[in-house]
């Protein structure tokens, strides 16, 4: 990417401290994509810069090419997001928020609709929003981003409706098929059969998918539910997505579990 004086709105997705008061960022920025960048100086306490590279925080940041490193010259933070940094399961969802997108965005492509998607995800994050509901938000509606629109209304292999009974994770198929179909499709995939969804849990996976973020947040899910629909959305993430997003739940489960 070519990063000569160049201002644009940015998430910083994560970051680590470099040399005696420096700071290596990875930031998503809305027209140039996830990159790279070095913030200079400003782990002192004086800094201008200080605000405006905080972990998760969105801010209007400028930048200039230094032999091929992009380098933070201006910052303003637009919304400092400080609660997302003072509550452990707040740090852990939205350290997830951050690596699952270092790990699957390509450098320097631009995505609005995920940069809009992540942006969404943090500031709810900060209000009292419900962690699993918002994450599970979080993936399904990246996945569509990223081209994997799953669907939960009616069996991807036969169409028939999900009412009763169970249903089986099919991401070959895009979403579930139904025991009839699981039967007839040759050859389960490799590593054994994949998880089984309740109709409840397609129906709650559906609403993530679909719905208006302020239905989602009065919905109440028995801690059983969390469970199935969590155990698939983990599946579905790392068929499509692969190790790093397996990564990054794994480091989530480190301190939050649904
Ligand atoms: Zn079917």
């Amino acid at each position: 990417m070519d990063t000569r004086a160049k201002t644009d709105e940015c998430l910083i997705l994560r970051g680590r401290d470099y040399k005696e008061t420096d700071r290596l960022l990875i930031v998503f920025s809305r027209r140039y994509g996830k990159f790279s960048c070095l913030a200079r100086g400003v782990r002192r306490s004086n800094s201008r810069l200080k605000a405006s590279t905080q972990l998760f925080s969105y801010s209007r940041l400028t930048f200039t090419d230094s032999k091929g490193l992009a380098l933070v010259t201006q910052g303003e933070a637009i919304e400092p997001r400080a609660e997302l940094r003072g509550d452990l399961t707040k740090i852990a969802c939205a350290s997830y928020i951050g690596e699952l997108l270092d790990g699957v965005l390509p450098e320097g492509k631009p995505q609005e609709n995920i940069f809009v998607l992540a942006g969404a995800a943090l500031t709810l994050l900060c209000s009292d929003a419900e962690p699993f509901l918002l994450l599970s938000c979080f993936e399904l509606r990246l996945l569509a981003a990223l081209g994997y629109r799953l669907s939960f209304d009616s069996c991807a292999a036969c169409g028939r409706s999900l009412q009763g009974g169970e249903f089986y994770l099919s991401p070959e198929r895009g979403g579930v098929i139904c025991a009839g179909c699981r039967e007839r499709l040759p050859g389960a995939p490799a590593g054994g059969l994949p998880p089984t969804l309740s109709a409840g849990a397609c129906r709650l996976l559906s609403g993530l998918l679909q719905w208006e973020l302020r239905r989602v947040f009065n919905l109440k899910v028995s801690p059983a539910m969390r469970q199935e629909a969590d155990a698939a959305l983990a599946y579905y993430l790392e068929y499509y997505l692969g190790r790093p997003a397996a990564k990054a739940r794994e480091n989530l489960s480190v301190y939050y579990r649904p």
